[in-house]
């Protein structure tokens, strides 16, 4: 919980909460979808927030796993926790690559002038996960990558490869090169957009091969285990949002106490909303600060990942019921969230694979706590 907190934590708590309600008093009418990126950025910049993702030897100021998780879980709780601007760009996997990718690629990409995309997951019809061969200088590259978020506009993409007689690696792939193909562009529920790719005989210069070639799956996963408990942590913030939108619908829409608010079948559902986001909340703020203590935690943010995501499309569905038909008139609240909390049991892995590797975490592997 946001409890034992020090003086830096709870500013940073401060911050966050009334940045969360600046942008949210946005007037989204008025401007285009940039302008509210720019203008987020802009006061997340005031706000200390933006620089909390970038570490300090790139000009941020390296926010921890709990500093993060405390500005992610105030800004959803203002319900504008996905908002794009908020927080700045992460070097992720790149402050890992050689030193040509970094100066190449890098710098440009914390400084905005360059987009990335992610490409991790295949199509299920694949004959063969993508995979390369080496040839003198260069990776010969083949495959396909079925759901590249932000690819359309993606200058290159960090790509999960076969490396053949190697093993896993992390390549990037510049979309510009030849052989790389968009096979199709396409948005989800959740207001995101996305492309997948086809690579046929794409040559990529050895050194793009992020880290030490064999290690792709694991740093893969670590990128993956970040953006994990970045979700459960905005999750846990919208939970508060929810909660709050359905107390102050209880106490306004019947004030005369003898409906509602005081229906005993209600204040039920409304306890186990409460019950379940303390539960969700509760296991993202100990999983962040074990995280922070350096001890393997993949365990647990696969299971904050679960119990926040399914916490709020529990809360969420709640809440609409309770609301009614309102909750579903498309410039509600509760109506875009519903469409974004769904996908988020499926982004960076669905609910029951997490389970199934949990169970292998600890049968097999016999790692954390859980
Ligand atoms: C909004 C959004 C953004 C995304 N962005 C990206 C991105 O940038 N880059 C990227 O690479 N991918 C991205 N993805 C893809 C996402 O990672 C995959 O959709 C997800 O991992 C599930 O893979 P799949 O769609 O192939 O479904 P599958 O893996 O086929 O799963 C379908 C169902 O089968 C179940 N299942 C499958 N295998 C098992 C098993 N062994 N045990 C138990 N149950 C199982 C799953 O739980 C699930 O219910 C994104 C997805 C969404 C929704």
């Amino acid at each position: 919980m946001p409890d034992f907190l020090n003086d830096a934590q709870r500013d940073i708590q401060q911050r966050a909460h009334s940045l969360g309600r600046l942008v949210a008093s946005l007037d989204t009418h008025t401007l285009n979808t940039e302008q509210l990126e720019s203008e987020t950025r802009v006061l997340s910049k005031e706000a200390g927030i933006f620089f909390l993702t970038q570490p300090v030897e790139f000009g941020g100021t390296g926010g921890t796993s709990l500093d993060l998780t405390i500005a992610r879980d105030a800004l959803g709780a203002c319900g504008v926790g996905h908002l794009p601007g908020l927080f700045g760009p992460r070097p992720g996997l790149l402050a890992q690559a050689s030193e040509h990718v970094r100066n190449k690629f890098l710098r440009p990409y914390l400084a905005g002038e360059v987009k990335g995309g992610f490409g991790f997951t295949e199509p299920s019809d694949a004959e063969r996960h993508t995979w390369a061969r080496y040839e003198g200088e260069n990776l010969i590259v083949n495959g396909q990558k079925s759901y590249v978020t932000g690819g359309s506009q993606a200058d290159f993409i960090n790509t999960l490869v076969e490396l053949t007689d190697v093993g896993p690696a992390m390549v990037l792939i510049e979309t510009n090169s030849p052989g790389v193909q968009i096979l199709r562009r396409f948005g989800s529920i959740d207001g995101t957009e996305h492309a997948s790719f086809s690579f046929t005989e794409v040559s990529v210069p050895n050194e793009h091969v992020i880290g030490e070639p064999g290690t792709g799956m694991n740093r893969a996963l670590d990128q993956v285990n970040d953006v994990r408990l970045a979700i459960a942590a905005d999750c846990a913030g919208l939970c508060s949002f929810v909660c709050e939108l359905v107390a102050d619908h209880l106490g306004r829409k019947h004030p005369d106490e003898t409906v509602g608010g005081s229906h005993h079948h209600i204040r039920v559902q409304f306890g186990r909303m409460r019950a379940q986001s303390y539960s969700a909340r509760s296991a993202v703020y100990r999983t962040a600060r074990i995280v922070d203590s350096g001890d393997n935690a993949i365990n647990e943010v696969m299971a904050s990942k679960i119990l926040a995501t399914e916490a709020l499309s529990l809360v969420v569905d709640f809440a609409i019921q309770i609301i009614g038909g309102e909750a579903l008139v498309e410039s509600h609240p509760l109506a875009s969230l519903f469409r974004r909390v769904r996908a988020t049991r499926l982004a960076e892995g669905p609910t029951d694979i997490l389970h199934a590797n949990i169970a292998r975490g600890y049968l097999d592997l016999h790692t954390g706590r859980i």
